[in-house]
């Protein structure tokens, strides 16, 4: 029996500021089970009562799950003091029902981040118990080789002393820069350690240059997002990730 206040419904639903809708209310454009309402405060049920605004049936979610083509630049939080956050992204009406990142991408680290405010399904993505495989793609300054696949594949001691677990690295290509050897790689790790990637090429005597996400679990980055871009999952996709 889940009941709420008919403006905030309506602004959790992306419908505008609550005094915005509370405008819209007293102006006859909202109807609950037919009837025009004019009391913003009046309390429904969104699973049983039906809501329409301006004639459009409001059709509630409680939860909610973007996809983000995270740019370089901004912060995997949802406040910072001193840099634009992932939330800044979203269009106003889209950050209604507060949705987080699901772990983080570094500052300068691009690509799949997922957004949501479906706790549950952020805990489960993130415990170290489910190792949960994320791919990246990445280039690195240095001539990347089998010693390095066999390394991660065995474990890697980063300088903390941690040991990763197995991972799976794969060489795309190489280039001759004019400051030596970079190497394409995909990388496939089971875990989440700050600055993962970067301190295993680290421990391996190399420097990550460029890194993306383009998977996590079953979901994978939408290549037609542009950079900063993002969109709803799928119903097919949170299928997947349930
Ligand atoms: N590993 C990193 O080093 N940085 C990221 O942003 C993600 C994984």
């Amino acid at each position: 029996k889940k009941t709420l206040r008919l403006d905030k419904l309506l602004s959790n639903m992306g419908f505008g500021t609550r005094s915005e809708i509370k405008k819209a209310v007293k102006g006859g454009k909202v109807t609950v089970d037919g009837s025009v309402i004019k009391d913003p405060g009046l309390i429904v049920n969104p699973d049983t009562s039906i809501v329409e605004f301006e004639g459009e049936r409001v059709v509630y979610r409680d939860v909610v799950y973007w996809m983000l083509n995270k740019p370089q630049g901004v912060v995997s939080a949802t406040e910072d003091n001193r840099d634009r956050t992932v939330i800044d992204l979203l269009k106003p009406e889209d950050r209604t029902l507060s949705p987080f990142p699901v772990g983080r991408l570094d500052k300068d680290t691009e690509g799949l981040l997922l957004l949501t405010n479906d706790g549950q399904l952020a805990h489960d993505l993130l415990s170290p118990r489910k190792h949960v495989p994320k791919i990246y793609e990445a280039l690195v300054r240095g001539d990347v080789g089998k010693e390095d696949a066999d390394l991660f594949a065995a474990g890697v001691t980063l300088d903390d002393g941690y040991k990763t677990m197995p991972a799976e690295l794969a060489i795309v290509s190489r280039e001759q820069r004019e400051d030596g050897i970079y190497s394409a790689i995909v990388l496939t790790i089971k875990e989440g350690k700050f600055h993962q990637v970067k301190r295993m090429f680290e421990a391996a005597g190399k420097k990550v240059t460029y890194l993306r996400r383009v998977s996590m679990g079953p979901l994978k980055l939408d290549e037609s997002l542009p950079l900063g871009g993002y969109r709803g999952l799928t119903d097919d996709e949170i299928g997947l990730l349930r």
